[in-house]
């Protein structure tokens, strides 16, 4: 009876359609949308795992359903079932991981004063997986403010944001005192803003505006500069990431500051970068130790953004890359140019002997953030595009790369992107998880990325196939909130805008 009774529960199990579904429509959201024959990659670090079915009803991973190799491939394997309103993607030989997370990036409404659609952003995001972006500093944040909503709300095609409003010292309206640094973060609190990203801090102001974003329950992401505070006070006063890495090899140098020459001037962007390029190899190793025990014991994140700096290690291959020619957006090629009055546009008389520098940099740079991983410390992955010759999204796909040559292994660099981030945004229970009940944020990658990040790319990477030469697709399909977007569809509308704009070009 019970054996009579476990067979017919088998054959309806066997009923349920396996394959032959609707596959999505683009850019709209399926009642019930099911990924068959996944092999995913979590966001925890755990290695790739399938095949899998993933089961999405509306904007949420409802079910995961792991199916046994050998009952799929004689056609018994237990399947959930379709039904009306189903969609289906196959998955079959593809790579499933949860969305990318930027947690360093920018919406620009306009580059050096003249407009550039944000759609063209928001695509590119998309398009190269990013379905989370940490958006740490707008000229107009109530205008992004109001953009998350309508994303949120499914009135525009985007990465869900979480938008972290600027703090600034001294100019225009900005704090001056304790008191205006508190009175600043209440207001931001007031604006509906996720978080706060502050830049050049006078320590006092940091205090006061820390403590205060404490007490209001917002979470901080610090961009140093060379500066009155470095990363001790970070740790000391509890900011929740450390953006870049200035602030951190400044802490550890024995004078308490870098050698600089008699005419380095702060405010010229080349003085600056150039001598930013000198500073790694002033940190005593010691210190450094010591500071990145202390981070890690504070709970201090830190998101390097390696591939901002890139350029000044390798100005030629920043300058000639080759996606530039379809998704280079005539607005962003004009401010790249060298030119004084474009911040990060420093590259006039960048020399051999300046990329050598940063190279050593770079060294020293990587080991210190390999070194933090080692102990534990909470690693993010960000890009910070639209400056110094990166595009949105694949700059974030060239800091996976980065992280890479850093020294970790591919599966701890697809963690920093996103259960990591999702950690840093205090959003672990919700995203950057393959994982039922949290959001249905995914990518669908055709290669595995473990062996090469390079396919994540638009237009994937060469491959022979039956003795000729053909492309895989990069990521197929990018699901957002239970949105799954078709991303050869998407890249076709990014290089529609490209092309549109081209046509009428900036003055
Ligand atoms: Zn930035």
């Amino acid at each position: 009876m019970m054996r009579t009774l476990a067979a017919c529960t088998l054959l309806l199990a066997l009923a349920a359609p396996a394959a032959a579904q609707q596959a999505p429509a683009s850019g709209q959201r399926p009642q019930r949308l099911i990924v068959r024959n996944a092999t995913i990659i979590d966001g925890n670090g755990t290695p790739a795992s399938g095949p899998a079915d993933i089961v999405v009803d509306g904007d949420t991973i409802s079910r995961i359903v792991w199916l046994d190799p050998v009952a799929v491939r004689s056609g018994t394997a237990r399947r959930p079932a379709g039904g009306a309103g189903t969609a289906e993607i196959d998955a079959t030989g593809k790579y499933v991981l949860p969305g990318l997370i930027n947690v360093h990036g920018h919406v620009q409404e306009e580059r050096g004063g003249v407009p550039q659609p944000v759609d063209y952003e928001l695509k590119l995001w998309l398009a190269t997986g990013v379905t989370t972006v940490r958006e740490v500093g707008t000229d107009s944040t109530a205008r992004v403010l109001a953009l998350r909503d309508r994303i949120a709300r499914g009135e525009v095609a985007g990465p869900r944001l979480f938008v972290y409003a600027r703090f600034h010292q001294g100019a225009g309206g900005a704090a001056r005192t304790p008191e205006q640094a508190r009175a600043r973060v209440r207001e931001i609190r007031a604006l509906g803003a996720d978080g706060i990203k502050a830049v050049g801090l006078d320590r006092d102001l940091m205090a006061a505006m820390l403590d205060e974003a404490r007490k209001v329950g917002l979470r901080v992401a610090h961009h140093a500069g060379v500066e009155e505070t470095n990363a001790w006070d970070d740790v000391r006063l509890g900011t929740t990431s450390i953006e870049h890495w200035y602030g951190i090899p400044d802490a550890a140098i024995p004078a308490g500051r870098q050698g600089f020459p008699a005419d380095y001037n702060y405010r010229d962007e080349t003085d600056r970068f150039r001598w930013a390029g000198r500073l790694w190899r002033e940190a005593d190793p010691d210190r450094l130790s010591a500071l990145l025990d202390s981070m890690v014991a504070a709970g201090t994140a830190w998101v390097p953004t390696l591939v901002i700096y890139e350029a000044s290690r390798d100005l030629q291959r920043a300058v000639t890359s080759p996606w530039f020619a379809d998704y280079l957006h005539p607005t962003l090629e004009r401010y790249f140019r060298p030119d004084p009055g474009h911040h990060g546009s420093y590259f006039i008389g960048w020399s051999s002997t300046d990329e050598t520098y940063w190279k050593e940099n770079y060294r020293i740079w990587m080991a210190a953030l390999r070194e933090f991983g080692r102990r534990g410390g909470l690693i993010g992955a960000g890009e910070d595009a639209g400056f110094i010759y990166q595009l949105y999204g694949f700059g974030l796909l060239r800091e996976l790369e980065l992280h890479q040559e850093a020294g970790f292994h591919p599966l701890k660099v697809i963690e920093h992107a996103t259960g990591n981030n999702a950690r840093i945004l205090g959003e672990e229970g919700r995203l950057g998880r393959v994982r039922a009940g949290w959001a249905a944020d995914l990518i669908v990658v055709d290669g595995n990325p473990l062996e090469d990040f390079k396919v994540l790319y638009p237009g994937g990477v060469p491959v022979m196939r039956d003795g000729r030469e053909s492309r895989t697709n990069g990521i197929e399909w990018t699901i957002a909130a239970g949105v799954p977007y078709h991303v050869p569809t998407l890249l076709a509308e990014v290089r529609a805008i490209v092309a549109d704009a081209r046509r009428t070009p900036p003055p």
